[in-house]
């Protein structure tokens, strides 16, 4: 045997003799529970996730800005074609030759971030109630949602009149529109905002639907563009069921992106009712069970 192979040997045996006494050993004991200080639990919230994306991420500014940054591109293109209007033929009630451009936009979560309040909600453990709404729209202290006033600004240097069509009540148009100017919109005129409970001669609404307001658009200005956060934005939803929905974009497909824009809005919406029904008055575990009901694998 070579001096080498000997020390291979003397290796090879005392690994095994480790392991054997490794073997042999008793396990060690574990360790003793420790008593753990009690933590507060961290209260759950459905609007948690949703409200932490829109108001912290770098990705929901990437996506709102792209939003409004490629309608602005197009709206040289929209401005030069006369027949190119944004409403549907349902809303287009009377003829665009002749009439001057504007943009139809929503306010809450399209042009306006009211993600400050749904923080309220998230650590009062509360819902949505008009009152702490409205006290809420009040204070005039919501942000831009990102990059929707240079929108703003390229359409009013454009003379395309901007339409503010909101489901805010119609009494908050001027605080609504201090609001807007103060976060780097253009100046809006009265006229410019029409809020829930507007006069619109000749047409009734049902509840908040906008197809009055977009219809008494219509009959002033050449629509180029819609903007929101929710599909009423663009059309009457006459049934807010999942499947109806989804046909309420059938012919409409080849304007998303060109003349409708959406900005994303995953904290609240009639995409959400939409899941349990649109009956509010059930428990959030009733809601919530609806929810994971309509869940797919
Ligand atoms: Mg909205």
């Amino acid at each position: 045997m070579t001096r080498l192979r000997s020390a291979a040997l003397v290796l090879a045996l005392s690994a095994a003799l480790a392991g054997c006494q490794t073997v042999a050993e008793a396990p060690a004991a574990a360790p003793a529970p420790q008593p753990v200080a009690s933590e507060p639990a961290v209260p759950a919230h459905d609007n948690l996730n949703a409200t932490a994306w829109v108001q912290s991420s770098v990705e929901a500014r990437m996506a709102h800005r792209q939003a409004w940054r490629s309608a602005e591109r197009l709206l040289d293109a929209a401005i030069a074609d006369a027949s190119w209007d944004a409403l549907s033929p349902t809303d287009r009630i009377a003829p665009v030759a002749g009439l001057p451009p504007a943009v139809i936009v929503d306010v809450d979560e399209t042009v306006l971030d009211n993600s400050p309040y749904q923080v309220r909600l998230i650590r009062e453990d509360g819902r949505f109630e008009d009152a702490t709404w409205n006290a809420w729209v009040d204070e005039a202290r919501a942000t831009a949602v990102a990059g929707a006033p240079e929108f703003a600004q390229a359409a009013a240097k454009r003379g395309i009149t901007m339409i503010y069509l909101t489901n805010r009540e119609h009494a908050k148009s001027a605080v609504t529109r201090r609001n807007l100017e103060a976060v780097g919109f253009p100046p809006a005129a009265e006229s410019q905002f029409l809020g829930l409970g507007v006069e619109t001669p000749g047409c009734v609404p049902k509840g908040s639907d906008k197809g009055c307001r977009r219809q008494f658009v219509a009959q002033r200005y050449r629509v180029l563009m819609q903007f929101g956060d929710q599909l009423g934005d663009f059309v009457s939803v006459s049934d807010n069921a999942l499947e109806a929905r989804a046909t309420q974009l059938q012919g409409f497909d080849a304007w998303v992106g060109q003349r409708w824009f959406m900005l994303a809005n995953p904290s609240y919406g009639s995409w959400e009712s939409a899941l349990y029904g649109n009956d509010r008055s059930l428990s959030r575990d009733a809601q919530r069970a609806a929810k994971r009901a309509a869940l797919r694998d």
